[in-house]
């Protein structure tokens, strides 16, 4: 399908009046937002908030309400005094569907090392020298690749001894540069909106990174509502439907394309997309122009 000719006024309008701070109360993000006056404590909340984000908004708040208890309201000494030869069984019995404690306790211990190394933290790993100087969006998937392997490396517990990340824990942090179809690291990508956007509800936090070289977190409802706006044509989720929604995206907002997100996906989270064309719900769509499935059946159906 094409793209509408009203799409960039009708994104523009939704963006606008987006009911921001209702859909916060249920978003892993809100969760992170107190730490924006200290970037570090920021830092380590939103890359676990953004690591356990899959499944029901309400499961994943329930698990990290569950971390955040155990990081005593302070993200940076759980970090700093994460008993390192306890990694595996600290955080038991902590789970998040397929998520488990030992790769979150992994995770506090890698975050405790990248710290020691990077003293400006994950906006140094992000601008290593593998990413800076590249253009977008060389650049973004470059930087993304430098954190991916960053917190997937192994963990040195002491200056003898290595260790293997536990089962399933790489996953985590899969990077656009692998092969041969790169998956849409939607978890980093949300990361990254989160401490870059300067614009609510994310943090702005980056101010060395410019949002225009941010790529969309897709998840399946920003993926549901893209495809039938004519953002991609491609019918499964990879890393290249991330940079065709994307580079559609820039042509409404070069600067900051990512900006649409929120709205998008939590029109699609609370229910307020029925994902079939329903007049009660679509009527008050602020996308109904340009939304295929309505164009083509709600008509006749409304
Ligand atoms: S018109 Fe209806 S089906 Fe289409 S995006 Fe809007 S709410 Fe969803």
């Amino acid at each position: 399908m094409r793209i509408s000719a009203s799409l960039g006024t009708d994104l523009e309008h939704l963006a606008r009046t987006f009911h921001y701070d209702s859909s916060l109360t249920v978003d892993p993000l809100a969760l992170v937002r107190p730490y924006r006056k200290d970037p570090k404590a920021a830092e380590i909340m939103g890359i676990f908030a953004s690591t356990v984000a899959v499944g029901n908004v309400l499961s994943i708040r329930a698990a990290l309400r569950n971390l955040q208890g155990k990081m005593e309201g302070d993200p940076r000494r759980f970090v700093e005094s994460f008993p390192r030869r306890n990694w595996r069984t600290h955080l038991d019995p902590w789970k998040h569907r397929w998520i488990r404690h030992d790769q979150m306790g992994f995770l506090a211990v890698r975050l405790g090392e990248i710290y020691e190394n990077y003293s400006r933290g994950l906006q140094e790993v992000f601008l290593d020298e593998c990413a800076t100087g590249r253009p977008a969006p060389e650049y973004f998937e470059q930087g993304v690749d430098c954190l991916s392997r960053a917190l997937r490396f192994g963990s040195t517990q002491d200056k003898h001894t290595f260790y293997e990340p536990p089962p399933g824990y790489s996953q985590l942090f899969p990077t656009p540069l692998s092969s041969p179809s790169p998956p849409v690291c939607k978890r980093l990508c949300l990361f990254l909106r989160w401490m870059v956007r300067t614009g609510e509800p994310d943090l702005g936090l980056w101010r060395k990174v410019p949002p225009s070289i941010l790529h969309i977190p897709l998840d399946t409802h920003v993926y549901w509502i893209a495809y039938h706006m004519g953002l991609t044509r491609r019918k499964t989720r990879t890393w290249r439907t991330v940079k065709e929604i994307t580079q559609n995206l820039r042509r409404y907002d070069p600067v900051d394309p990512v900006r649409y997100d929120f709205a998008l996906a939590h029109t699609g989270i609370s229910g307020d997309c029925p994902k079939k064309p329903l007049i009660t719900v679509c009527g008050k769509c602020a996308l109904r122009p340009d939304c295929d499935l309505w164009t083509r059946q709600g008509r006749r159906t409304g």
